[in-house]
Order: structure tokens, then C-alpha cells, then sequence
């Protein structure tokens, strides 16, 4: 497969430089060649966004839902087509790839129905005969710069809400889910949308991610990624009084009080951490537990984690599949030296035959490292996950909120006073108890707190307010 540009309702080859891109379940596997563009599709994509807009605004809701209605039933009917080849691309086990296209799916329901939906407020007048009430309008042409490890969802989580409220978008993807997007823009283009309504530019974020928010006239961006580039997204947009939207990493702590019934967090801890082998911004990468209840708790993760098998992508019965591309598994195998050398083992899965075939990296689970260890600190992305002792509920929370980012957190206990004590006090914009860290539904409100967002939120009806502005409209009709 080779991808290709999505710009004003044509496909284009671009002709510059190329990357081969290999199955990182199987490096030897070749599955396609990615073009990247440079800054002139970036243009063209804007003038093309531009020049559809103010029509497709101008469309009533309903028939702008009609037609993601028609988005969601074409992914629907390619459902495995494509959850099979983003699992051959970036190497998300096929099971939760599944998952995430049927998230895809739901989310473009959720916000086709909202062109049906109301969109302002009747807000009474101290003057007399006077109507006075808010509406939404759209933002305009907005940029949408997507990360590799949701290929699926998190375009889907930005665009149908971009596009039920009248804007139009261009979609920069990651490099290493180029393919998977450019499969999804050609189940889109089989629509009734527009051409130019949505955009797709494939490239290098340093060249076509810097030209979309430095340089094209985009009237918002909506970006998720890594804290380092989300910063420059943010300075570059905050220069250009843009709106914009980052939303990025963390460091996601899971407590465990004495009193939590541990046959059933265990399993629940294993899959926050290890599931899309650790690279989910929401994964579980700390694991605090009271001092109770800590070594039979280690003991516990350590007997489960021999389930946790790696294995190909593809092979329905595997834990996990391999980090995403050669950057990953170099970047997580350094923390895991770092693990082995400055660290004590807790647990670990047993290797896997298919270990030198691709990029695999067993689920690992350490303990004896300072709260201000880098382990502890720092954003892995993979499947390391430190436990820490704490001597009671107090010390776990400050704990759980010793870090720069605060996208989720969770707590497991059957105490229900300090279930919510706990959802008062944690420094996460998602905070959950007896639940996973990640998981959060898509028709809630899905952001960080501190380091881990712009403090905005995706998703439900919080991603309205970000792809809209309100206007306060009066009439006087009498006088
Ligand atoms: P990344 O920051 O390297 O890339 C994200 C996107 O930004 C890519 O499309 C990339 O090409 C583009 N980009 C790179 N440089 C750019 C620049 N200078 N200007 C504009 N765009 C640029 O992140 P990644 O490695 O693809 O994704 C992993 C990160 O994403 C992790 O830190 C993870 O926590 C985070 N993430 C956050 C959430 C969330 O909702 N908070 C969800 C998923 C992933």
C-alpha cells in the first residue's frame, strides 16, 4: 500500500522523499511506502479547506449529520479491514484495534446526532422586548495533528466534532499511521462529503506539522502528542492568537489502599499498564500501594504477569503486540537498562518465541527507586510500570500527585470515603476508582491536568466548545 494526499477532493502522489514502512511485528514484512509532502500541500490543502467551508457551514445540522452517518457506516463496513492493517502499521494488538475502531464508529454517531442537537442558550434581558440568546458558530478551517498510538479514534475524536459544527479540516497524521489514515480518508471519500471539507497531508511533523501551525492562515489547531512538540504547537498558536488545543503526555498513577480486593484489581493493573504494550497517554505507569498491603500485591502482579504474553499483532490471543517502530524500542529499552541497573525487578513476563522477529519488549514491573526517579517521572511509553510504597491513604495521594502531568488516575479500595476524598484530591482530569486509568468514554470529557493538556477537553460535549465560538446575539422587536 502506498499513501497518498486527500486535498480538495484529489488524490496525490506526493513526490518527495519516502519511508518504507515495516510491520513491527515482523521487521522483515514490508507493508507499504509513505510520501511525504512539503509545505506547498500544506498550502494547497488550506486554500482547498478554505474555498469548502462557508458552504458546508451554511449546511443545516441534519444534513452535515446525514452525512457522518455515512462516515461511521462506511468505517463500519471496513471495520476489519482497517483495525488489520493499523495492527500490521503500529502493532496494536488486533483485539483493541477492533475496540478502537468501534470507538471510531460510536464517536461519529455520537456527533452526527448533535447536528440535531441544541446549540445555544435563551439568556433573559433586563430591557424589555428584547431576545437575547447565544449560538455556536464555527472556528473556521482547522488543523488536526494526530499521534500514532490511537490511529483510528483520536482522528475521529477531533474531526467529527470539527465537522458537525461547520468547519472543515485538514488531517496531518503520524508518520507511522500514514497508511491507516490514508485507508480511513478513502473509506470518507466514498461519502457524500464534500470535497475539501476534510483534508489529508501526509508528512514529517517538523515539516508539514511547523507549516500547518506556523504558517498556513488555520483557524484552530487541535493537536495530541508528546509534551516537547505540543509546547511548540502551543507558542506557535498563542503567537498567532489561534485557537488551539494540546493534549499530551502522563504519568498515570494507580493506588492501591490495604482494603482493595485484589483478585480483581490485579488484573485490572496489568491491563492499564501493558495493554497496547504501555503506549496509551492513560496507561498505568505507577503503581503506589499502601505498605499493608504491598508485598502481597507484588507477589500477586508477579504470578499474572506470566499471562501477559507478547505476540504478533495479528494473533488474536496475544496480551500485546510490539511497541509502535525502531524509535520506540530503542527509546523504551533505554528505561529499561535504566530499570536494570538502578532498580529491582518485581515482575516480568516470560519472553516469546517471536521476541527477535520485531519490536517486542516484555511486560516489567520494578520497585526501589526514589519518588524523584526519572522511572518515576519521566513518560516511558511502553511497558515499564514502577511500584512505590505508601505508609497510608495521605501519602499515596501525594504521591499519585508528585509529577508534572495529570491526565488520569485511580484508586482501588472498597472504602467509599476515601474513594471520594480521592476523586477530590488527585491532580488528573480523569479520575476513576476501581477502574482502569485508562478506558475513559467517548462520550465524556476526555484532558489532563497540568503538564498533560491545555486544558481543554476532547471528546463529549466538551469538544463542542473547542471547535466552535459563541456568539451573543440581541434583537429589540418592539419599541
Ligand atoms: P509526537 O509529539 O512526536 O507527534 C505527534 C504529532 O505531532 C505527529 O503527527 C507529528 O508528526 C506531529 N509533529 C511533530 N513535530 C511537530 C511540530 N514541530 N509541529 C507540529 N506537529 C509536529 O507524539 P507521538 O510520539 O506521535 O505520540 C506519543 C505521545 O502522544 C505520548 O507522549 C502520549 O502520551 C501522547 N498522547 C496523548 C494523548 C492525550 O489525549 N493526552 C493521547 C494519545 C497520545
Amino acid at each position: 500500500m502506498q499513501s497518498k494526499n486527500w486535498i480538495g477532493g484529489e488524490w496525490i502522489t506526493p513526490s518527495g522523499s519516502e519511508m518504507t514502512v515495516q510491520n513491527p511485528s515482523r521487521t522483515a514484512e514490508e507493508i507499504g511506502i509513505v510520501h511525504f509532502s512539503d509545505r506547498s500541500h500544506v498550502l494547497a490543502a488550506e486554500q482547498a479547506a478554505r474555498d469548502a467551508q462557508k458552504q458546508w457551514a451554511q449546511m443545516t445540522g441534519a444534513a452535515r449529520g446525514e452525512i457522518l452517518y455515512q462516515m461511521a457506516a462506511a468505517l463500519e463496513s471496513h471495520a476489519d479491514e482497517l483495525a488489520r492493517l493499523a495492527s500490521r502499521e503500529m502493532g496494536k494488538q488486533i483485539g483493541e484495534m477492533r475496540g478502537e475502531v468501534a470507538r471510531g464508529v460510536s464517536l461519529l454517531r455520537y456527533y452526527a446526532g448533535e447536528g440535531m442537537r441544541a446549540n445555544g442558550n435563551v439568556i433573559p434581558s433586563a430591557d424589555t422586548n428584547v431576545l437575547q440568546f447565544t449560538r455556536r458558530v464555527p472556528l473556521g478551517v482547522v488543523a488536526v495533528i494526530t499521534p500514532w498510538n490511537f490511529p483510528v479514534a483520536i482522528p475521529i475524536w477531533k474531526i467529527a466534532p470539527a465537522l458537525i459544527l461547520g468547519n472543515s479540516v485538514i488531517w496531518k497524521p503520524a508518520e507511522n499511521s500514514s497508511l491507516t489514515a490514508t485507508r480511513l480518508a478513502e473509506l470518507f471519500a466514498e461519502t457524500r462529503l464534500p470535497a475539501g471539507v476534510l483534508n489529508l497531508v501526509i508528512g514529517r511533523g517538523k515539516e508539514v506539522g511547523a507549516a500547518l501551525t506556523e504558517e498556513a492562515a488555520v483557524d484552530a489547531v487541535s493537536f495530541t502528542g508528546s509534551s516537547a512538540t505540543g509546547r511548540q504547537v502551543a507558542i506557535a498558536c498563542a503567537g498567532r492568537n489561534i485557537k488551539y488545543q494540546t493534549e499530551m503526555g502522563g504519568k498515570n498513577a494507580a493506588v492501591v489502599l490495604a482494603d482493595a480486593d485484589l483478585d480483581k484489581t490485579v488484573p485490572i493493573l496489568l491491563s492499564g499498564a501493558f495493554k497496547s504494550a504501555g503506549q496509551k497517554c492513560t496507561a498505568t505507569s505507577r503503581i503506589i500501594a499502601e505498605k499493608a498491603i504491598y508485598e502481597k500485591l507484588a507477589e500477586r502482579l508477579q504470578q499474572a504477569i506470566s499471562s501477559c504474553l507478547a505476540g504478533d499483532a495479528l494473533d488474536p490471543a496475544a496480551y500485546l503486540g510490539p511497541v509502535a517502530s525502531v524509535e520506540q524500542y530503542e527509546k523504551v529499552n533505554k528505561y529499561m537498562g535504566v530499570a536494570n541497573e538502578e532498580a529491582r525487578l518485581v515482575a516480568q513476563s516470560p519472553a516469546t518465541d517471536i521476541a527477535e522477529q520485531g519490536y517486542f519488549i516484555r511486560p516489567t514491573i520494578v520497585e526501589g527507586v526514589e519518588a524523584s526517579h526519572p522511572l518515576v517521572q519521566q513518560e516511558v511509553f511502553g511497558p515499564l510500570a514502577v511500584m512505590l510504597p505508601a505508609d497510608d491513604f495521605t501519602e499515596a495521594v501525594e504521591l499519585c500527585n508528585q509529577t508534572v502531568y495529570g491526565l488520569s488516575a485511580s484508586l482501588f479500595t472498597r472504602d467509599l470515603a476515601k474513594a471520594h476524598l480521592f476523586l477530590e484530591r488527585a491532580q488528573a482530569g480523569m479520575v476513576r476508582v476501581n477502574q482502569e486509568t485508562a478506558g475513559v468514554e467517548y462520550q465524556a470529557p476526555f484532558g489532563g491536568m497540568k503538564q498533560s493538556s491545555s486544558h481543554t477537553r476532547e471528546q463529549g460535549q466538551a469538544a463542542l466548545e473547542f471547535y466552535s465560538e459563541v456568539k451573543t446575539c440581541a434583537i429589540k422587536y418592539a419599541w
